[in-house]
């Protein structure tokens, strides 16, 4: 079935119980033919804050003063984290942090790849964990780089598909068009390429956020990481507020279910920034058609200093503890997690005579 404009506006403007029921069926029976039921996990290590970026809405952004300590992990601190989620089952990992360009920091990431692909190789994961990038925009020549060291996706949110929303968060040397272009480089290189939207941002409307998803299928993306906009307190636009937390919960699930309903085999995660809002906020997620899921595993000791806004859950809590505690929260909505797997996307599949297989 295709869908207009015009029908996923109604889908996203839902907020009937009636409506909602058909929304979330319709969008996991098509998740289950699509994708299967599994869940997903990708452990996700916060690696590093220091960021040259000045996105306004962001709380690691350059110019937080506030944010007294900027951190790196040490090389071993991330291989060990990665390993343990080898270990634990965890198929796939995402390195994440602010953005650098220099060449000691990609030099330093390209290596950190290659340790993990090297070592977390075993008879459960023969081609070691799946490792996703999301260190923001670098160059195609970075790109092509971290590929053949051995990350095989990568996140890069759009954060929002209007020109003018886009300008209004974002400082003038930050442009859609740059973002677009690295969007286009990722696919080039080879990656996966994940992409997503910050939901319920002062001024967007919800023909944006239609045409945002008509992005995600027009541009063949193969993830989908997107999660309500919430302020943070020493962001750039704490002043311009939020929208109230119920109504925000309720668009940004059916985003999750539009965008299934839409782009069909997708993988989408439920993130994080939806169990700041509820405390079963990702549980509701995969409720609406989302199939991956992110346990946090930066070391507790610098957790508090990768606080992009306010309420971000989870922040005293062990890897194993949040892992289990996410286990038995995805039992408790029907749905088991496929251990031991990358969890590509059949998407990814199927574009492959494309752009080559890779193992
Ligand atoms: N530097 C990388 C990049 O730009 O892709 C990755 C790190 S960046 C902090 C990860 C994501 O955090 C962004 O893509 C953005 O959508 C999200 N984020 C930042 N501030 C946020 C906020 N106030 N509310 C919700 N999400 C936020």
């Amino acid at each position: 079935m295709s869908y207009t404009r015009k029908d996923i506006i109604e889908m996203l403007s839902f907020t009937k119980e009636d409506d909602l029921g058909r929304l979330r069926d319709e969008a996991l029976s098509l998740m289950g033919k699509e994708v299967g039921n599994l869940v997903y996990y990708r452990g996700i290590i916060e690696f590093s804050n220091i960021c040259r970026c000045d996105c306004r809405y962001c709380g690691i952004r350059k110019s937080n003063s506030k944010l007294s300590e900027r951190y790196t992990l040490e090389r071993n601190e991330i291989v060990d984290t990665a390993l343990w989620c080898a270990d634990q089952g965890y198929g796939s990992i995402v390195l994440q942090s602010g953005e650098r360009v220099d060449p000691a920091f990609i030099s330093f990431v390209e290596s950190v790849v290659a340790e993990i692909k090297e070592r977390s190789r075993s008879e459960k994961l023969p081609k070691g964990l799946g490792i996703t990038l999301g260190i923001g925009e670098q160059s195609r020549e970075t790109y092509r780089r971290l590929y053949e060291a051995g990350a095989h996706r990568y996140l890069l949110r759009i954060e929002t598909t209007d020109p003018a929303l886009y300008r209004r968060l974002h400082p003038k040397n930050q442009t859609l068009e740059n973002r677009i272009e690295c969007l286009g480089d990722l696919k080039e290189v080879g990656f996966q390429v994940g992409t997503g939207v910050m939901i319920g941002i002062p001024g967007q409307t919800l023909d944006m956020l239609a045409r945002d998803i008509e992005f995600f299928r027009d541009r063949d993306i193969d993830m989908i990481g997107m999660g309500p906009y919430i302020t943070h307190p020493h962001g750039d636009m704490a002043s311009e507020g939020m929208m109230e937390k119920e109504a925000l919960l309720q668009l940004s699930l059916n985003m999750i279910a539009a965008t299934r309903l839409v782009l069909r085999d997708v993988n989408i995660a439920a993130t994080t920034a939806l169990q700041a809002l509820v405390p079963d906020g990702r549980e509701r997620g995969l409720g609406y058609g989302a199939n991956v899921t992110m346990p946090n595993l930066t070391p507790i000791k610098v957790r508090k200093g990768y606080q992009l806004y306010e309420g971000k859950p989870c922040l005293d809590e062990s890897g194993t503890a949040c892992g289990s505690c996410l286990l038995n929260r995805i039992r408790s909505v029907g749905r088991d997690v496929g251990f031991n797997l990358w969890g590509d996307s059949p998407h990814v599949n199927k574009r492959k005579v494309l752009i080559g297989n890779r193992g």
